[in-house]
């Protein structure tokens, strides 16, 4: 098969698209043949190099993939050769504790594609059964392969971490990430009161259309402010971050008394200080979020065929040009997911 690849860390030209083995399934794993494959931040991290993350190398990385069924293996009952279907990025035992309990991203072997397995910048992936899931309603493949980490990560973050209840306050910091438009449909659908930021109007116009009811353009204006402005200086009761150190203090002081902080990444840096008069008196939580299970994006994938949620996509690019999409990315000229086409 033909696969972009990096076969030592670094900037994007140590992408390469060349000819790589095809993966070999197991009797439990699906074959599939790529048809959309969304970008995402992650893939910056894994192609730069992540200090305590030791990659094999060459490396294909890709988390998002939609495709259609090659081949099964002999233990495979559920997924049918031809299928159309859409690939939960979190791999996990299935068998612990954690995933009894539906908590995925909290098994000790947990494992995401792209990550330490081959991931979806090529014309063929592999993935365990459990993993395979059909493209709901008249989803197109671009469609598929823009929601899973975004909108897997969001629910987990809104609902399972952050406890969101109907009509509250939320912050979405950067509306234009794929994880910030996701949070800002996601809010609107059980009736919260969304905020969002970007660093751009033209992105804060995007905001708007996907039903923010207020926005902040965080490059000009200071986010507190804004947001004491909005909420009567109540502050807001959750705020959806990934941003890190940049936003960390303004996200901080813009919680209400019982307001949560979920974060689920640092592209600004990880390093903050914590005011923890602020954090106890008022009553505050601060908490850390990572990836979700397979039945959140089961969960978010029913609004997703049902038209109340949808992907949202800024581009796409032959796989060949894995570099310049990744360029796009690293310039922030986007909003929503982009996508490589095999
Ligand atoms: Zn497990």
């Amino acid at each position: 098969m033909q696969a972009v690849r990096f076969h030592e860390h670094g900037g994007p030209e140590v992408l390469k698209y060349e000819a790589a083995p095809d993966p070999k399934i197991a009797a439990n794993e699906v074959l599939v043949k790529v048809k959309a494959c969304a970008l995402n931040h992650l893939d910056l991290w894994l192609r730069r190099g992540v200090s305590d993350w030791k990659l094999p190398l060459p490396h294909i990385v890709g988390s998002d993939i939609s495709g259609e069924v090659a081949e099964v293996g002999s233990l495979v009952k559920r997924v049918k050769t031809g299928e159309r279907v859409l690939l939960c990025p979190g791999i996990s035992c299935g068998q612990c504790e954690a995933c009894f309990k539906g908590l995925d991203s909290a098994c000790r072997n947990y494992a995401v594609l792209g990550v330490f397995v081959d991931g979806g910048y090529a014309d063929l992936v592999k993935a365990p059964e459990v993993n395979v899931i059909p493209i709901p309603g008249d989803l197109s493949f671009d469609e598929a392969a823009a929601v899973p980490l975004v909108y897997l990560t969001a629910w987990h973050m809104l609902f399972t971490r952050a406890q969101l209840r109907p009509g509250e306050d939320v912050l979405v910091i950067g509306a234009g990430s794929g994880v910030g438009s996701a949070a800002i449909q996601i809010a609107k659908a059980v009736s919260a009161r969304v905020i969002a930021t970007a660093g751009a109007d033209w992105k804060l116009d995007k905001a708007r259309a996907l039903g923010a009811d207020e926005v902040i353009n965080h490059s000009r204006q200071v986010i507190s402010a804004e947001v004491r402005r909005f909420t009567g200086k109540r502050g807001v009761d959750v705020i959806v971050e990934h941003v890190g150190a940049a936003v960390w203090e303004e996200c901080f002081n813009s919680l209400a008394t019982y307001g949560r902080l979920v974060t689920c990444g640092v592209t600004s840096g990880g390093e903050v200080k914590l005011n923890l008069q602020s954090l106890f008196g008022r009553q505050r939580s601060v908490m850390g979020s990572f990836m979700g299970g397979k039945a959140e994006l089961l969960e978010a994938l029913k609004l997703i065929a049902r038209r109340k949620l949808k992907a949202v996509i800024d581009s796409a690019f032959p796989l060949r040009e894995a570099a310049a999409a990744q360029r796009k990315m690293e310039s922030r000229e986007f909003f929503g997911k982009i996508l490589l086409h095999p």
